[in-house]
């Protein structure tokens, strides 16, 4: 048993027990930092995965360890057989979890709570509808806040990530924040980060520090509680004294948190990626047509990992728009 989880590990020992699927490269908005103006081209048709090579798939990382699987995208409730990835999905033994932009949440309340998903993460990156409407190219703020809204009320997990861009939503941290003292909700800043085509640039990046530095002077320094990290943890978490929520903050740009990482990402037309931000991608689905073994491909993949951001360690290294040329935009990655 212990030889067949070491596919998992890679050279650094990291133990990687978490996988993120996307379900598709095609979405519902259209959000500035993560889908190019001009679009992405899309995969064919027949090269995305379909119900049942998920499930196979999903089953040979949950053999070798994993035990949480995230549903994400492109937007993965747009995908007409949603439910019965998900009921598939739910044979294994595998927490269940998902991140989406909500505005279709409200169909599927009773599919989450009957293949027990409760952990959602949504994206809400402002409270301002003509915001909203700029940011994700779509007018559905109502119909997204009124879901997230939804969600809590049903007694869900929810964290809301939100996207901080400099000019654009980082007066908005103080109504972020405030939704906390009286929602049950977890709200994440997560510094912009770098992708092909997202017009990325370090004068629009509102880092840690910054953020902390915000809140402290909005809040007052003794207000502000430093919670326990999670394990595997990516967001560091405060909450503020006597609210109900809390919050945390996401720095994979001015302080990432490689060293406990335990990600690996399936995309939507079946290739493995070892980092969020590595172009290096092995074909899986490929082997499972042609009636192959994964593992050895798998094994391959972990153990090309990099110690920090696909070797970009540096911050130079890393806002070098050039260094992402090569990987995809994140909506075909899937956050
Ligand atoms: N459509 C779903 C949603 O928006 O929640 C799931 C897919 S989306 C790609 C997953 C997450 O990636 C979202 O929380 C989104 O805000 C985040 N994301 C996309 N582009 C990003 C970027 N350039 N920097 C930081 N986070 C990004
Ligand atoms: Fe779609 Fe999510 Fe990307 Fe926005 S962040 S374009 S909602 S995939």
């Amino acid at each position: 048993m212990s030889e067949l989880k070491q596919i998992l590990t890679d050279s650094l020992g990291r133990k990687h027990s978490y996988l993120r699927i996307s379900l598709t490269e095609k979405c519902n908005l259209r959000c500035t930092y993560c889908m190019p103006a001009e679009g992405v081209s899309l995969s064919p048709r027949s090269d995305i995965m379909n119900t049942d090579e998920i499930y196979e798939i999903a089953k040979v990382f949950v053999k070798h360890g994993v035990d949480k699987i995230r549903l994400t995208g492109g937007e993965p409730l747009i995908r007409k057989d949603f439910e019965e990835v998900i009921k598939q999905l739910s044979r294994l033994n595998v927490k269940l979890s998902i991140t989406t932009n909500a505005i279709l949440v409200d169909r599927y309340i009773e599919v989450f709570k009957k293949y027990g998903l409760n952990d959602i993460n949504v994206s809400l990156d402002t409270l301002k509808e003509d915001k909203f409407k700029f940011i994700t190219r779509r007018d559905q703020f109502k119909k997204a806040f009124e879901n997230i809204l939804l969600l809590i009320d049903e007694g869900f997990n929810v964290k809301v990530n939100i996207v901080l861009i400099k000019g654009f939503n980082d007066d908005e941290i103080k109504d972020f924040i405030e939704l906390t003292k009286n929602l049950s909700v977890s709200i994440r800043f997560i510094e912009f980060m770098p992708f092909d085509g997202n017009a990325w640039d370090k004068e629009k990046l509102v880092t840690q520090n910054e953020i902390l530095s915000q809140v402290k002077d909005i809040f007052g320094n003794s207000s502000i509680i430093k919670l326990e990290n999670e394990s595997n943890f990516i967001a560091r978490r405060f909450k503020i004294k006597n609210y109900k929520g809390e919050f945390g903050i996401i720095s994979t740009v001015s302080n990432p948190f490689c060293d406990s990482c335990n990600r690996i990402r399936l995309t939507a037309n079946g290739k493995i990626k070892n980092c969020l931000f590595s172009s290096k991608e092995m074909n899986l689905l490929k082997l499972l047509r042609n009636g192959e073994s994964l593992e050895d491909s798998i094994l391959i993949a972990m153990h090309k990992k990099k110690a920090i951001r696909a070797g970009m360690s540096s911050f130079e290294k890393f806002s070098n728009p050039k260094k992402h040329s090569k990987n995809r935009s994140m909506i075909t990655i899937g956050g």
